[in-house]
């Protein structure tokens, strides 16, 4: 039995997942005529209380798209090091809206009301303009770290202060909403644009809904087609992330009660330095005498997989693929 917590895109579509794909109703989403994308895109959007949704291929593509909406040449983007749209989107932020960035620190990949106002550029012909200001949350560098409302929000008022976008990198919103209890309407409110992954913590083989107001998502539809994202009978995939909102929400939980426990595991062996604070999904491993590389060597050996995370660290992710039985085995395997 492998145990493979690389990522949680591993997951398989489950028979009820797979079924309900098959009685998908499709039509031409080019031609705006698919119901089951456009029933996604609805409820999803009115389950933030945003007032439209855009079906992507991915969240690296709704991000991107993002970021066009918001910024653009002599433009610049204020986001965290370690952020996904930084250093995991193929160099985007310059190739797809050709844009300056501007990298902040913060603990465990957050950001503050206080950082962010510091790096907004004076008004003067020297500096690119900020426009646009880019959350990640969870945020997956900071081992699924967590913003709470309060956070963000103080962080909303800087940029209403100096008229920036802000948008968020939700690609597992739905792991920070379940570890704090917050409403999805409640975050909506706070953001111009939220892009969610249904490929991530819910389950869905593809996809990604980038959410905004009508007239965003509306020019959100250009840039989407100009990249090649636009989609025909894409229904099928839609009704994966309608039966996901429906069966895979609600159980997020028990991938944050198995992620403490897969932390607990980890803490107890020999070459951990450190593990970072696990409130979601994520668990981040500091190893100190033994490279990630020979490490995860060794686990591949008792089929326990990882991924390499930064010079010396490495990430292990639990999803709805990962079973108490995988922990129990994984317990076992590493004694
Ligand atoms: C996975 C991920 C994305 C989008 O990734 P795709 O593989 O393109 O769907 C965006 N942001 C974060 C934080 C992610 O973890």
């Amino acid at each position: 039995m492998i145990i493979d917590l690389r990522s949680d895109t591993v997951t398989k579509p489950t028979k009820g997942m797979l079924e309900a794909m098959w009685a998908a109703e499709v039509g031409d989403d080019v031609l705006g005529e698919d119901p089951s994308v456009q029933a996604l895109e609805t409820r999803l959007a009115a389950m933030f209380g945003m007032e439209a949704g855009m079906f992507c291929p991915s969240g690296t593509m709704s991000n991107q798209i993002a970021i066009k909406l918001h910024a653009g040449q002599h433009k610049e983007v204020v986001c965290h090091k370690d952020s996904h749209i930084y250093l995991y989107e193929g160099g985007g932020i310059m190739a797809n809206a050709m844009a300056s960035v501007r990298l902040l620190d913060g603990k465990y990949g957050k950001l503050s009301a206080g950082t962010v106002e510091e790096a907004i550029q004076p008004e003067d012909v020297h500096a690119p303009m900020t426009t646009l200001v880019s959350l990640e949350n969870t945020m997956n560098k900071g081992g699924g770290s967590v913003y709470t409302l309060g956070e963000v929000k103080a962080i909303q008022q800087v940029c209403q202060a100096h008229q920036l976008k802000l948008h968020l990198d939700g690609a597992r919103i739905f792991n920070g909403l379940a570890a704090t209890g917050e409403k999805a309407e409640d975050w909506g409110n706070v953001f111009d644009t939220i892009s969610v992954c249904l490929s991530k913590g819910l389950g869905c083989p593809v996809g990604s809904v980038l959410l905004g107001d009508k007239a965003m998502i509306h020019h959100a539809r250009r840039i989407r087609k100009s990249m090649g994202g636009g989609m025909r009978q894409v229904g099928f995939m839609a009704a994966a992330g309608i039966y996901a909102l429906e069966h895979h929400v609600g159980r997020l939980e028990e991938d944050h009660r198995r992620a403490k426990t897969v932390a607990e595991i980890l803490s107890a062996q020999a070459h951990t330095a450190e593990v970072f604070p696990v409130p979601t999904n994520i668990v981040i491993v500091r190893l100190a005498g033994i490279s990630p590389k020979e490490m995860l060597a060794k686990l591949d050996e008792k089929g326990i997989r990882a991924v390499q995370f930064g010079k010396d660290m490495i990430r292990f992710v639990t999803h709805l693929d990962v079973t108490d039985d995988h922990l129990e085995a994984m317990q076992k395997r590493l004694k």
